[in-house]
């Protein structure tokens, strides 16, 4: 069985008169400085540009340059993951270097002399300081790439429960598993889905529904979002009875199908393209060209016609809808 990691199993006390660097004040650094710091930590902000680290001084952290963090004896780096290999950090041999995904560790992006752990969080950063706040906190995933002192593990665990990251459970895990498992759901999973609604989207259109009922099935309702709510808190069978009949009676006899479909040797192709380091090679590329194909990319499917859509369908219908004056 996958260990799973509680708040029990974490003595913050490891950490005591260890200084605590977070590198980075974006999605994540913001939320980690301060719940690290609501946790008893003793922490300091370190930033590239002037915005955040006028930013994080506001919020009442030191704040410095990054070179700066490596007197540290904890170092959290909230970067971007293709700029972490890039960043001018030399640790000491007994510190904690903290990543927050397993990518630069999984793909030998970096090789510090010192220990190395990961806390992962299964939530986005803004939403990090909000679960911490609600006291609910979130699932991490949480390992270790090296253990120099034979305190990485102690210590890593130490950060993951001062983040808010182990009250729900942390699952143990490598960072290559947790990077894989990161780059699948969005590689693999997130362009399936996609690729299934657009489907459905022609389908209904071609039946004559209009296009705004749709996209209030899917997504402006709300009504798979509070779905998968109720799935996550009860499970499949569990959230099964709130369907009625009619519905677990379409659901059920139809689920199989698509086996007939053969989604699995498309997904096995950009799988192996992860695991063999080819998209980490083909990510490295790019930010050294310069993003091109990210901003080809962007400027494609996320044209201004479709942020314009998007837009304009979210004033008719749904939370943000405003009626229009008859
Ligand atoms: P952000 O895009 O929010 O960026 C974080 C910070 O990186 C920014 O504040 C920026 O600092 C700094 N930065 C960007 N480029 C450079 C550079 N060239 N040199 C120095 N600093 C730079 O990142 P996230 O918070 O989203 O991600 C941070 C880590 O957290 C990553 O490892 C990611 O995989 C992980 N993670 C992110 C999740 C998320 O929901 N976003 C979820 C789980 C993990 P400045 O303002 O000073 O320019």
């Amino acid at each position: 069985m996958t260990t799973i990691y509680y708040e029990r199993d974490a003595d913050l006390s490891v950490l005591e008169g260890q200084s605590v660097a977070v590198v980075g004040y974006g999605n994540q650094g913001r939320s980690w400085a301060l719940n690290l710091r609501d946790s008893g930590l003793a922490v300091e902000v370190f930033t590239q540009a002037d915005a955040s680290r006028d930013q994080a001084q506001a919020e009442g952290f030191a704040a410095h340059e990054i070179e700066a963090a490596s007197d540290c004896d904890v170092i959290c780096t909230l970067i971007p993951d293709d700029v972490i290999p890039e960043l001018p950090i030399a640790p000491k041999p007994d510190a904690l270097w903290v990543l927050a995904s397993g990518y630069v560790a999984a793909f030998d992006r970096i090789a510090p002399d010192c220990d190395v752990g990961m806390v992962a969080p299964r939530m986005l950063g803004r939403e990090v300081r909000e679960c911490f706040l609600e006291g609910v906190g979130f699932i991490t995933a949480l390992g270790i790439d090296k253990d120099r002192t034979g305190t990485a593990l102690a210590r890593t665990l130490a950060v993951g429960r001062a983040l808010g990251g182990l009250r729900q459970g942390a699952i143990d895990m490598t960072p290559r598993q947790e990077a894989v498992l990161d780059l699948a759901v969005e590689q693999v999973l997130a362009p399936a889905m996609g690729r299934v609604s657009a489907s459905f989207v022609a389908l209904m259109l071609e039946a004559g529904i209009p296009l705004e009922a749709v996209m209030a099935e899917l997504v402006l309702s709300g009504e798979i979002e509070r779905s998968y709510r109720l799935l996550r808190l009860e499970g499949y069978a569990g959230q099964m009875r709130y369907h009625s009949p009619t519905s677990q009676y379409g659901q059920l006899s139809r689920a199989n199908r698509y086996d007939g479909l053969d989604v699995p040797t498309a997904m096995r192709e950009v799988l192996t393209e992860i695991e063999s380091g080819k998209f980490a090679d083909e990510w490295d590329a790019e930010r050294a060209a310069g993003y091109p194909n990210l901003e080809r990319l962007r400027a494609e499917k996320l044209s201004p016609e479709v942020v314009a859509f998007e837009r304009d369908l979210r004033v008719r219908l749904g939370e943000r809808a405003e009626a229009p004056a008859r």
